[in-house]
């Protein structure tokens, strides 16, 4: 592979000063964008005595306030007659979309062509940075449908020149591998687990597929599970993070975090008050706004939406690809995050409990976990449900073990409350599809919180 292609160079390369310089000039035409366009902003800054032209560089986003899916849902119908937050006319929109995110209660989702146009260039640095190229032959799994993620790498394919298999999920027919010899997969880790396992089942041995690479993204996932995913598929595996709000991240070949696309997203990470940015390096939420090319459309704006994910910033220095767009780690639903005896920890870190190394040769890699209240109110229980898929020759005590270790590593205070049992964390061991989750509609919940 070319380590050293890019999509759109110049930009991609920029100085940091440059870069700066290119936000903060989006920075100023966006607001004044919002003022123009969007009901939301517009009565905002009149009611604040604000005036748009005082917003001039991305320092001065931190005036405005933090928006997230609720505000977008309060300010569309039927909580309001008009959705407060499109902003362009009707006509110039090219396609309406609805995301549920947590709540259930959908938010409408305006784009203009452009838009599709900008979210296809993300897209496309980020395949670039991975090694696709023309020639390349890629399997999506990603739904189509409302989910504007698909359609849009669909666009950027047709940018690079690759050719695309649209199926939109993994249960396709093993002719879609044999037969078209695909290069590449776009799907989530746990996804590529069950296509591994099928396939495997249907005696396909998916390591003479001829496969080069998997793309990763949807949901957070443990270090742990994508090296299990990438020995399972011996081929390169490539995280990508995404939304319909835009926010296109992806892991070039260096696999040194995801590159933000700064020209075209500017990112914050705010503090837990979400009052602050948090200092350079530190963990905190991913607060995203819309940067407009001068000139540009948007369908819905959004400035200083909070995405309800936490990460960090891993560097602003140019990465050894040569790129120059700033690196995140991998983001974490904050929602997945439960709180016990005064420490955190989020689904990832059940997920990586579950799949240390030399548990995966007795598990399938399904898991959920669910907290209880013990015996008295200070009592914490945690239910880990793990699948086996011989459950009766599955050395559970080496698996609860290993998870234990990794789970409670660095986590002094759920080492002590483990230790005096106010923690306690039982583990059930069930065959292929034993699992509550496999009973229940949607998106699998892998931690619940029952206190
Ligand atoms: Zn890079």
């Amino acid at each position: 592979m070319d380590k050293n292609r890019f999509y759109n160079k110049t930009v991609e390369t920029l100085t940091r000063d440059d870069l700066n310089a290119l936000i903060d000039e989006r920075v100023s035409y966006t607001i004044s964008y919002a003022a123009k366009y969007s009901p939301f902003y517009r009565d905002w800054f009149q009611t604040h005595h604000i005036d748009p032209q005082d917003i001039r560089t991305h320092e001065d986003l931190l005036t405005l306030p933090i928006i997230s899916g609720k505000t977008v849902r309060e300010n569309q119908p039927p909580q309001t007659p008009e959705f407060r937050f499109l902003s362009a006319p009707l006509g110039d929109i090219f396609t309406i979309h609805e995301t549920s995110g947590t709540s259930g209660v959908p938010k409408s989702f305006f784009l203009a062509y452009e838009e599709w146009l900008r979210y296809a260039e993300k897209y496309a640095r980020i395949f670039i940075s991975q090694g696709f190229n023309k020639g390349d032959r890629v399997v999506v799994c990603t739904t189509y449908g409302m989910n504007v993620g698909a359609n849009t790498m669909t666009l950027a394919a047709h940018r690079i020149g690759f050719t695309m298999i649209p199926t939109g999920n993994c249960n396709f027919p093993v002719r879609t591998l044999t037969n078209y010899r695909p290069t590449a997969i776009i799907g989530s880790v746990f996804k590529l687990l069950h296509l591994a396992r099928r396939l495997g089942n249907e005696g396909i041995n998916i390591q003479d597929l001829g496969l080069e690479r998997l793309v990763v993204g949807g949901e957070g996932f443990a270090q742990e599970a994508r090296e299990y995913v990438r020995e399972l598929w011996g081929c390169g595996i490539y995280n990508t993070y995404g939304s319909t709000e835009g926010s296109m991240c992806g892991e070039c070949h260096q696999l040194s975090g995801l590159h933000v696309p700064e020209d075209l997203v500017h990112l914050d990470i705010y503090d837990p008050a979400m009052a602050e940015f948090v200092k350079e390096g530190e963990c905190g939420r991913a607060v995203l706004t819309t940067l407009l090319p001068v000139g540009a459309k948007c369908g819905t704006l959004l400035i200083n939406y909070d995405t309800e994910d936490t990460t960090a910033v891993i560097s602003r220095e140019q990465c050894p690809c040569g790129r120059t767009h700033m690196r995140i780690i991998n983001p974490q639903r904050e929602a997945e995050t439960v709180w016990v005896n005064g420490a955190p920890f989020n689904r990832i870190d059940i997920e990586r409990g579950v799949f240390q190394h030399e548990n995966m040769q007795y598990l399938t890699g399904e898991y959920e976990a669910f907290l209880y209240t013990g015996q008295d109110d200070q009592e914490t229980i945690m239910r880990v449900g793990l699948e086996s898929e011989d459950p009766d020759h599955c050395d559970t005590r080496g698996v609860t073990e290993r998870f234990l270790d990794s789970f409670l590593k660095g986590r002094p205070a759920l080492r002590s409350a483990y230790a005096d049992e106010s923690f306690r964390v039982l583990f059930r061991f069930t065959t292929q599809g034993g699992l509550e989750l496999h009973t229940l509609k949607g998106r699998p919940k892998r931690l619940v919180d029952r206190r």
